[in-house]
Parts: structure tokens; sequence; C-alpha cells
């Protein structure tokens, strides 16, 4: 080192706003210690700015430092963001490859980060002390108005809102007794509080079964010594009572002081577990705080700083809420671990589940994945003795699964020649009979809209999106042909736009359709749909869950929205209309995705005192996630899936990384994804195996070109460091973005 060298401290801080901007600052003299996450003001052209600190560095002088500005000041010495959220946030910069400013945009969200977002508060008036008999018969005389102040506050204060006393005229009072020195005027803040229209009735614990209450204690004890127990996979079947598992858990951890997260696939989706929690914990109702992105950008200001503030201590949220700055965390637990929303799709394309795992190493906290059907990757985890497994496998009361039939459509769809074979004349009898009953059906179908496609009967032309190389869907309601992945919306023809024949017809159905038939078909029947469709209107969702479960409804039709959750006890009935449209995709975990639907949808019949009956309806009975699904055979299904994953080296055995280009221009982006091909080629480490870049399966989508590669790896850092360096050193056009996608769930 050079002599009398003096490094220069910096950090680099993130500008509060939309825009994500991150800059060098060095630190001034007068700042003797700076954490990461600290809040700071800077300077920026010609103002000032608020921003947080991201990280600090030594530089030295030349990297020519010398040109840094100073930040101001410092905001706060104690750090809006803890040290374990920071360090959480390094650690996904790194292993999937994201910058840090795109971390904490997750971490802080932009409602805090902005100053404009602040406490609401209202004018308060508190007493200053104990008041004297004398002054108040005094005032009572002279004042009675100030006199009334004084008594409301002896009876219900000490401090009362303006608002609640009179409001203007009460103020002026109240700045009157205040120069006497007997009131102070106080700003009190006020909670915009997202629930504040509900109520609910405390529900308390349930008697635990023996299988439940083995898992509790196991919960229990690792929220005891966190750090000497590995994160717990609670293996359930359908029905097995998890989720009370999950509330004494919680409850459980509230008196020994700690707080908790729970994290649910998507939030809008899982209204009864969300309702669950409400109920159970209704009588600390503001301790809880459920994150959704529903939220007002002043209610989420709100929650974030209550939950800061330690004043909630539950949270209930989507894959975001693994960010909760929750203090003294003693669990984290994640709800139906296996969904792959818990997968972030846009930078940091982080996994809600993974997080969890992490977070709770770091804090330390106990972790437990709750699942029927756990993702491969966590079963893994089991198998090598990373996580512990505790399993229910009765259902509640002893009930016992579903019976399973296969119907095969292809049969079926001779006997309609040619026709849509929609339903079976076995799922037909089936709900005759159930109608006959009183008893309750659920249809299941994983497509909405009306039909699937617009196709020439002669030429086989499909009408196409002109943005995306996807079929258009038809939608009956407003008679358009809309994508499903941009939402550009076309008319339909009349004639086959490419031979003009006029054949061109509807091809496969979805869920419009299916209602149709069923009013044909079962016109007695009260029927009710559920789609992101019919979804769209507020509460609707609710809603009709609610006629559902008050049996208003006979038969509830839906896409994946009602597959998970759900219960209902007159459910004696489960139909599943296609088995296979999750099949026929590009992806390797299409079939570990259709089992597990299967498994799910299945586990909404016969959830209370009758008999449930599932009946699938499929093109292929003989594939292994329809038998094991139909067996109720997860770990049958685990293993021959296991062994075929290890054969061909995709995750769990290996991680797969898929870099995507993007641009308007075709050629462009090939070009450039062909040229990162080629440096990643050169001097590929050993280890790491890579992909001939080639077209997406979505080869267009918001009048952009796709082109990928994949990678794979033992390591997932290994590849996305590999990937960062060969990008730092390449310079590509302007209009084609590059993004990399570590531990990628979607291929398309
Ligand atoms: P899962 O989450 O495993 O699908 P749930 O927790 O939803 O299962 O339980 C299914 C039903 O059984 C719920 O209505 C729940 O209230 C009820 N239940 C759970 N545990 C018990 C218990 N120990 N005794 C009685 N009913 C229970
Ligand atoms: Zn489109």
């Amino acid at each position: 080192m050079l002599e009398g060298f003096q490094p220069t401290r910096a950090a680099l801080v993130l500008i509060d706003g939309p825009s994500e901007l991150a800059f060098d600052y060095s630190i001034p003299d007068t700042v003797t210690e700076l954490k990461p996450g600290c809040r700071v003001r800077v300077p920026l052209r010609n103002r000032e700015a608020t921003g947080t600190v991201l990280k600090t560095f030594e530089v030295d002088e030349d990297n020519a430092t010398h040109s840094l500005k100073p930040f101001t000041s410092l905001i706060d010495p104690e750090p809006l963001v803890s040290a374990t959220l920071m360090n959480l946030g390094a650690w996904i910069a790194d292993y999937y490859g994201a910058p840090m400013e795109h971390v904490m945009r997750v971490i802080l969200p932009e409602s805090v980060r902005q100053d404009r977002h602040q406490e609401k508060t209202r004018k308060a008036v508190e007493l200053t002390g104990p008041v004297d008999p004398e002054v108040l018969a005094e005032r009572e005389k002279r004042a009675p108005k100030q006199a009334a102040i004084l008594h409301a506050l002896s009876a219900k204060g000490p401090l009362l809102a303006i608002a609640d006393l009179g409001g203007s005229t009460a103020l002026a009072s109240a700045k009157a007794l205040e120069k006497r020195g007997l009131v102070k005027l106080t700003d009190e803040a006020v909670r915009r509080d997202p629930e504040a229209d509900e109520t609910y009735v405390e529900t308390q614990a349930l008697q635990l079964n023996e299988e439940q209450s083995i898992a509790l204690a196991c919960l229990e004890k690792a929220i005891d010594a966190p750090s000497e127990n590995k994160p717990i996979l609670l293996h359930g079947v359908t029905g097995s009572g998890k989720t009370e598992v999950y509330l004494q858990a919680v409850d459980y951890c509230l008196k020994q002081g700690k707080s908790a997260i729970v994290l649910v696939p998507e939030i809008a989706l899982a209204p009864q577990t969300v309702q669950r929690f409400k109920a159970r914990f209704a009588s600390i109702a503001d301790q809880v705080a459920i994150l959704h992105s529903h939220l007002s950008q002043g209610e989420r200001f709100d929650e974030w700083h209550r939950i800061r503030q330690g004043k909630a201590r539950v949270v209930i949220g989507a894959r975001s809420a693994i960010f909760a700055p929750l203090a003294n965390l003693g669990l984290i637990i994640v709800d139906e671990e296996h969904e792959s929303s818990y997968k972030q799709e846009t930078s940091p394309r982080y996994h809600g589940r993974d997080l969890a795992v992490l977070r709770g190493h770091m804090e330390p906290a106990a972790v437990v994945l709750g699942s029927a059907t756990p993702a491969l990757e966590t079963f893994a985890n089991h198998q090598s003795g990373k996580y512990d497994r505790v399993t229910l496998t009765q259902r509640v009361d002893a009930q016992s699964m579903p019976i399973i039939r296969v119907i095969d459509m292809k049969m079926e769809a001779q006997k309609h020649k040619g026709g849509d074979a929609i339903l079976s004349e076995r799922l037909r009898t089936a709900v005759e009979n159930r109608l006959e009953k009183g008893e309750q059906v659920i249809l299941f179908l994983n497509r909405r809209g009306f039909a699937r496609s617009l196709q020439c009967g002669k030429c086989g032309y499909v009408c196409e999106c002109t943005h995306c190389s996807l079929p258009l869907t038809y939608h009956r309601t407003d008679d358009r042909l809309i994508c499903h992945l941009c939402g550009y919306q076309a008319i339909p023809p009349k004639k086959c736009p490419d031979c003009k024949d006029p054949g061109i017809r509807l091809q496969g159905y979805g869920t419009q359709k299916v209602e149709a038939l069923l009013h044909k078909v079962f016109p007695d029947a009260r029927m009710a749909r559920i789609d992101a469709d019919s979804a769209r209107k507020k509460n609707a969702l609710r809603d009709t869950l609610r006629s559902f479960k008050t049996q208003k409804v006979d038969i509830l039709l839906g896409t994946q929205m009602i597959a998970k959750g759900l219960h209902f006890p007159n459910v004696t009935l489960v139909g599943i209309l296609n088995a296979d449209l999750g099949l026929h995709v590009p992806d390797f975990r299409a079939g570990e995705r259709t089992f597990s639907l299967l498994t799910q949808v299945a586990g909404r019949a016969g959830r209370g005192e009758l008999e449930g009956e599932v009946i699938v309806q499929t093109f292929t009975p003989h594939s292994p996630s329809v038998q094991f699904a139909r067996h109720h055979d997860y770990e049958g299904y685990a293993e021959q899936e296991l062994e075929f994953r290890q054969q061909f080296g995709f995750p769990p055995y290996q991680h797969i990384a898929v870099v995507t280009s993007r641009c308007t221009h075709e050629r462009r982006a090939e070009f450039s994804l062909e040229t990162l091909h080629r440096r990643l080629k050169e001097s590929l480490p050993k280890g790491i195996l890579l992909t001939e870049p080639m077209p997406s399966p979505l080869v267009r989508s918001h009048g952009q070109y796709r082109f990928q590669l994949t990678l794979r790896s033992p390591s997932a850092r290994y590849i996305s460091r590999y990937v960062q360096q060969t990008l730092a050193q390449l310079t590509l056009p302007e209009d084609v973005t590059l993004t990399l996608d570590v531990d990628a769930y979607s291929f398309s």
C-alpha cells in the first residue's frame, strides 16, 4: 500500500422515489458510523433528496473518488432496515444476480421509502396533570366549554382527539386551556386500517388429534430452540388439519413473546385461510397485519411501520411478506409451499419459500413448510436430511380419502363423433345423482373464457395474437378474441382470414362454454362460476364462496382459483373436466404440477360427514401424474419423478437458470443471445451445462421477440456469478434486454 494513502469511505445510496436510482457518495467526516439500511439526505443535481444506504465500501484514490460528493447528513443513526434483512438482501443480489436497487424495492416498499406517505395524524389533547377541583369550578363558571373538555379528559382520558370533542370550537377551548398549562395539544398518529370495517368472532383452539399434537410439539420445540432445529416439512394430506396446527403454533409463538410470518400463495386465493387467522386472533386483531396488493400506499406505509414498531406481531401475506420488518421473529410458516406463485417473475426473481428457509436460519426462527404435495425440491431436502418432516396421514375425524375415477376421454370423443366431449356420461349421471340428494358439486377446468381458439376447419388456420405467438381465446360475453398474455383484443372474423372459408369455428372449451352447457344439461341446478374474469368484480370471489358455503349454489364451476384451501363439508363430488391441460407445455415441471393440482382439487371432495368422489376426465389416463394422484400416492409419484429428474439433470439435482433476450427487432434479440452464448462457451467452467440459444416457446410476447438459453449446475451461485461476469464484458444494443432467472419456474 502507498505511504500516506487514505482510503475514502463511501456509500451506495438508493434515492427515494419510484425510479430506483442509486449513486455513490463519500461519507462526511462527521459521520463516524454508518450501517447499511440507514437513511440519509444527499445532494442530487440541484436539489436535496433522501435515500437509503445500500452498502458502505472503501475506494482508493485511483478510482477518481475525488469527484464523489459527500452526502449531506444522516437522518437517523439507527438503520430503518434490520441487519438481518440487509444480509438477506445481499444474499439475494448475489444468488439471483440482481442489482441491489431491485432488491431494495422488495425489502423497503416504495410507499415507505417516500416522504409523502407520512403518518396521518390528528390533533389531540392531553391533561398535563390531575385537575385541581377549584380550577375546575372556576372554569365551569367562566368557560363551560373548557370545563367540559377537562371533564371528558378526566373521565375518558388521558388523551382525546379534538375531533371527538367537538372539532374546531373544541380546538379553540383546548388552546385556551393549553395557555393556562392545564392541557397539552399533541399530534396523535391515526392508523389507516384496511380492515377497519370488519369484525370477527373469536374462535377457540380445537382439541388436536394425535398426529396434530405430535406436529405441534415439534413446531414448539423449534420455536423454543430455532438454531438447534432444521426447517420442518409439515406433510399432511388435504383436510388433515394443517391450518389448525399453524394457528396453535402461532399462538404459542406469541405467548413466548415472539412474532410470526405466515406466507400464503396468493392472498386473494386464500380468503378462508386468512379469515381463520383473523377469527382465531380476533381478541388481538390489531396485532395481526394482512399484507396484500390491494392496500393503498398510505395503508401500506402504516402497516409497515406498525410491524416495525412491534405493534403488529403476526404478518400474513403473499411472498413479499417474507420481508416484513418484524423484530424478534420466532416462526415462519409457508402454507402450500409447493405453489409456484412463491417465485417472483420480475427482478429480483426470488423464491419466497427459499427465502423463508434462509431468513429462518439468519434470525434464527423456526421454519415450517406445509403441503399435501411438497415441491420435489423440498421433498429431496427432507430425504437428504436437510429438513425434518412431520406427517399428517389422516383426514380430521378419520374421514377416508375420496375415491378417484379416471375417465378416458378418447373413448368419449368417439361417442360424440368429433364434437367436443365436455361431459362424460359417467360425470353427468354422478352430478344428477348429487343434485337429487341435495349435495354439492365442484367442477374444475383450468381454462377461462368461452372457447380456446378460433380455428379454420379447412386450412387449419388459428387466430393468434399479433403481439404474442399464442392462440387468442374467445370470450362470449363481449364477443371478443382476447390474448391471455398481453390483453390484446380482436373482433372474431366471420370467415377464415387466410383461405376465406366460412367454416371457421370454435375449438376446445373454457369455463364460459361449460357453464352454458351445464345450464342446458341441468336446467334446475343453481350454478356459479369462479375464474379470473368473474373475480374481477370487487368481492365477487368472497361472495360466491359464501353463497356456495351456505348452500345457495349447487354446482361451483371454476379454474385453479378454487383448487386450494377451500373447505366445504357438503361437497361430495368433484369433477376435473380436462386433466391434460397442464401436461402439454414445454416445462419439465408440467407433470408435477398436474399431479399436485389433481391432488389438491380432489382434496375438495368429501370434507364433511359425507363420502367424497372425484371424477377425472383425461386423454392420457395412463400418465404417472394421473395414476399416482388417483391412488393418493405422493411418495410413489415423487420417487419415479425424482428418478427422471436425476437422470436428465433437472432440479432438484441441478439448479437451472434461464437467460432470455427480448427485443422488438427479431434479429437483434437473436444475435445478442448468440453473442452471449459464444462468450459463455469460450471459458465455460467445469460443472456448468449450457444449452444452445433458441426461440422461447412463446416466441413473441407484448410485441417483443424472445430467445433463451439455459444453464445448469449443482450450484446456482456459480451460474449467476459466471453469467454476471460475462455480461459485464458485453455491450448490447440499447433496445435489447437480457434477463437472468435463477431457479426458474417459467420456461415460456
Ligand atoms: P388442511 O389445512 O390440512 O387442508 P384444515 O386445517 O383446513 O386442513 O382442516 C380441515 C377442517 O378440519 C377444518 O374445518 C378444521 O377446522 C377442522 N379441524 C382441524 N383440526 C381439527 C381437530 N383437531 N378437531 C376437529 N376439527 C378439526
Ligand atoms: Zn398477446
